[in-house]
């Protein structure tokens, strides 16, 4: 079946699916769900799914369906909204959903909207929505995003199919989750779902953020390592994020390490850090090392970014961080 690549919600999936086959879908769905269960993922499976010419739609392959997952496609349009907060969802963004919605698709049978946050319109908002909701072209389509379809009126849920997504078990999680993070050990990745639940994305932001904490640490022992003078010590430091499960620390590393540097820079011209992070440390580094130094030094952060991002061997890119640190250190 398509939608292998959405974890867990198997009876909803094969439900979508077969109306996708037999052309039942109906033009007006709330996809409802917690934060972070992949609504904005499943609505564009679904827009895949009824442009897709395979006889299995949606392939996930055809250059439809990469267009339209990549949202790269002129007749699947999606909005969102600015301050993610209530009544955020304005009313002049559904008038101009409802003109866009007379124009026919560019290419395509369908013209699909996908509302994220939809339950952020008031009710005005709302009763514009009802307008197209009630005659809508032929070849519209519209997805209403949600976490609580209690937020729409009634008028809205009547015109609507909801559909609901769930939370995933515990080994679907860890599988989803283990495929998108490197870094993480198996047990850090249970011990975070046991927190959270099954919920896939919340788990992802609660490691993501463990991640940028530790990079965060890590930026501060290399800096100490620096102020040390010992190059045993900055050796022991580095060495910490050889193997595969420091990958992603690795990776993470750039952004505090220049953050630091920067701010240890700013100590030392103006007297005030302009980000304020690790302060102790950077008043150290402002003291012990010249504007030149700390110069070379966030510029050795931007050339850590640049070979991450040309996916470098990672003994390889160790070995030249600690070379570019302590010749930055020690610049004249
Ligand atoms: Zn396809």
């Amino acid at each position: 079946m398509a939608f292998e690549t959405f974890f867990g919600n198997e009876v909803l999936k094969k439900n979508i699916w077969q109306r996708l086959k037999t052309g039942t879908l109906p033009h007006a769905i709330i996809l409802e769900g917690e934060k972070g269960l992949g609504k904005r993922s499943f609505a564009r499976l679904i827009a895949a799914g009824l442009l897709c010419a395979d006889e299995n739609p949606p392939c996930t392959e055809c250059t439809v369906c990469r267009n339209v997952l990549g949202q790269n496609h002129p007749d699947v349009l999606y909005f969102e909204t600015e301050k993610h907060t209530k009544d955020n969802f304005k009313i002049d963004t559904v008038r101009h959903i409802r003109e866009l919605a007379f124009i026919s698709p560019n290419q395509s049978a369908y013209k699909i909207f996908i509302l994220a946050e939809a339950d952020l319109m008031n009710s005005a908002a709302q009763n514009a929505l009802l307008k197209i909701l009630e005659e809508p072209p032929q070849y519209a389509v519209f997805i209403l995003l949600c976490e609580k379809k209690s937020a729409f009126l009634e008028t809205i849920l009547s015109r609507c199919t909801v559909y609901r997504l769930e939370r995933v078990s515990e080994q679907e999680a860890l599988e989803a989750v283990s495929r998108q993070l490197s870094g993480p050990t198996e047990e850090e990745i249970r011990k975070c779902i046991a927190l959270v639940g099954g919920n896939i994305g919340m788990v992802l932001a609660g490691l993501r953020g463990n991640e940028a904490l530790r990079a965060n640490e890590k930026a501060v022992e290399i800096a100490a390592a620096l102020l040390s003078g010992y190059e045993f010590d900055l050796l022991k430091v580095l060495g910490d994020l050889e193997g595969a499960a420091a990958k992603a620390l690795l990776y993470a590393l750039a952004e505090p390490l220049k953050a630091v540097f920067r701010d240890a820079l700013a100590l030392r011209c103006a007297g005030t850090a302009s980000i304020q992070m690790n302060a102790p440390v950077a008043e150290k580094l402002a003291a012990a090392f010249t504007k030149k130094q700390l110069f070379a030094l966030i510029e050795v952060s931007e050339e850590l970014k640049r070979r991450c991002a040309r996916n470098m061997n990672q003994k390889l890119l160790i070995t030249w961080l600690c070379a570019a640190l302590r010749t930055a250190a020690e610049y004249e």
